[in-house]
């Protein structure tokens, strides 16, 4: 028999995740953010979350973070940022599994930025994740086509404070996501009830 290489990653499980955006999303939107301590969540975020993983589902943020190419914050504030998520979601008994963050400006056309599906495919390796039955919430259209074109479940949550902008990137209305919610928390419960 062959021995199995040593790096082979352990087999898991197939899996569904609900992914989901990182800003504006679970927290309010502060523009490139940097200091960890201002770092607040939508209220009903903590639920949610504890919820999906009730529900069997890993949760995986997967966020755009140009700041770190524009020269605005460094990966170690992002990580920072992750790990201040996490403390704050605690009390509500889960966390987010994993983060993943494209750390590119946009003009450099990288595979990662949403909607670029780099960074989701890296978690289906790592995590074995089934996308057919996996969902995606977010606030923009870019997460709602990063969403689609993976064959998630698309959920958008828009922005209060940019909900004209929100309206125009949609206006086309060449891409719809499947469901609409005014919060990250019904966006989670309506994914949920879809089972
Ligand atoms: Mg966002
Ligand atoms: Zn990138």
């Amino acid at each position: 028999m062959e021995p199995r290489p040593s790096d082979a990653p352990a087999a898991r499980p197939p899996c569904r995740a609900l992914f989901t955006d990182r800003d504006g999303t679970l927290n309010p939107d502060l523009h490139y953010l940097k200091e960890a301590e201002r770092l607040e969540l939508f209220r009903g975020v903590r639920g949610a979350v504890a919820m999906a993983h009730r529900h069997g589902f890993v949760v995986i943020c997967v966020t755009n973070q140009s700041g770190i190419e524009r020269g605005l914050y460094t990966r170690e504030d992002v990580e920072r940022i992750h790990h201040r998520l996490n403390e704050l979601l605690r009390p509500g008994g889960a966390e987010v599994d994993a983060f993943y963050y494209c750390p590119h400006a946009p003009e450099r056309r990288c595979a990662c930025r949403k909607p670029g599906t780099l960074l989701f495919e890296e978690a289906r390796r790592d995590w074995n994740i089934d996308f057919a039955t996996s969902a995606f919430v977010g606030d923009r259209r870019l997460d709602v086509e990063a969403g689609h074109r993976l064959g998630l479940l698309t959920a958008l949550v828009p922005d209060p404070n940019r909900a004209a902008q929100t309206a125009a990137e949609f206006a086309k209305g060449d891409l719809l996501p499947d469901l609409v919610a005014a919060t990250f928390e019904s966006a989670v419960a309506r994914v949920l009830a879809r089972g």
